[in-house]
């Protein structure tokens, strides 16, 4: 039987820079990157696993930010924290729906401590800000030592607790494009405790014609459903090009539940899950149509 240690090597950064460097020289170790340690230090105290190296970046504060300008739109670095998402002026304005998302993620100390990108890194399928990522079309910002790429939000995530991330690099930003004009998003999940994570949770952004009559485009994200946050794209075809009504948006639901793969648990069955998730795509699309109305 393998012993598990619980030494490791303790290897802290202050900047981006010492962080990449000391990535590239631990590539090929047994190393985790620790930014809030609400899910590390989770996993390390139940011995799931035993980094040799942990090499932490809590200190970059040059990555502790959230900011706005009308061409790039929003940038959140990967320090700023589940609360400073949630209370920020600016995203309340502009994306008003990702600071609904944060006041439900776990309690406030969590949301204190923890990372929005330490969330999306850690990769539980039911990251509650998997879904509104995709249907803001994020795109994530990936770096290491060499080179940086960027990844769309539903492409981030590539199964359980598996990302795109690969050794020796760090997530660093998450970027959102300007919402065009006439769009409104909204997301909801459903946890038996507050705070918990998601049997299921669905986010719906929609952008709506001139008049405000058809859709012109619609991003659909579902968490929970399956082994990471998904994009219903064929329910997204669905919308598009209609005058969204109650009917379309049952109809979208049915097509979205043909696309997620729920995992039967003891906190309920996929079947149910499946449900649930149809149920609500319908309440969270009436919401996103009524504020692409308002907007
Ligand atoms: C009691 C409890 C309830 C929770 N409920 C919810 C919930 O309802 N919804 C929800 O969405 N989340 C929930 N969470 C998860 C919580 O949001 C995350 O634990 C937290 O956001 C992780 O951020 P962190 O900075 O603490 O990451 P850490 O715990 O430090 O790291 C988490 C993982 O990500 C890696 N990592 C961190 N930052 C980076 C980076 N920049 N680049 C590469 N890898 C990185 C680490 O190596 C580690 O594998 C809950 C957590 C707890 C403890």
């Amino acid at each position: 039987m393998k012993t598990i240690t619980t030494d490791f090597e303790y290897l802290p950064a202050t900047t981006v820079e010492e962080a990449l460097d000391l990535l590239s020289q631990h590539k090929d170790d047994d190393y985790k990157v620790i930014a809030g340690g609400q899910s590390l230090n989770t996993a390390m105290k139940h011995r799931l696993i035993a980094p040799e190296f942990i090499i932490d970046i809590k200190g970059l504060s040059d990555l502790d930010y959230i900011k706005f300008d009308d061409q790039e739109g929003l940038k959140i670095g990967a320090l700023a924290t589940h609360r400073s998402l949630e209370k920020s002026p600016i995203v309340r304005e502009k994306y008003p729906v990702l600071c609904e998302m944060e006041e439900n993620v776990a309690s406030v100390e969590t949301r204190n401590w923890g990372t929005v990108a330490g969330d999306l890194c850690n990769a539980d399928p039911a990251v509650d800000p998997g879904p509104p990522l995709i249907a803001l079309d994020a795109k994530m910002k990936v770096a290491s030592k060499d080179e940086e790429r960027t990844v769309d939000a539903e492409e981030f995530a590539l199964d359980f607790f598996e990302t795109v991330v690969q050794p020796g690099e760090m997530l660093k930003e998450i970027q959102i494009p300007v919402l065009p004009p006439n769009t409104g998003a909204y997301f909801t999940k459903y946890s038996q405790i507050h705070g918990d994570y998601a049997l299921a949770s669905v986010a719906v952004s929609i952008t709506l014609d001139k008049k405000k009559e058809a859709c012109t485009n619609a991003r659909i994200g579902l968490g929970g459903v399956g082994v990471k946050p998904i994009r219903a794209k064929k329910a997204e075809e669905v919308l598009k090009g209609k005058k969204i009504t109650e009917a379309l948006l049952a109809e979208a639901a049915e097509v979205a539940k043909t696309e997620i793969s729920p995992v039967s648990g003891i906190e309920g069955s996929a079947d149910y899950k499946r449900e649930l998730a149809g149920t609500l795509l319908k309440r969270v699309g009436k919401e996103a149509l009524a504020r692409a109305q308002k907007a």
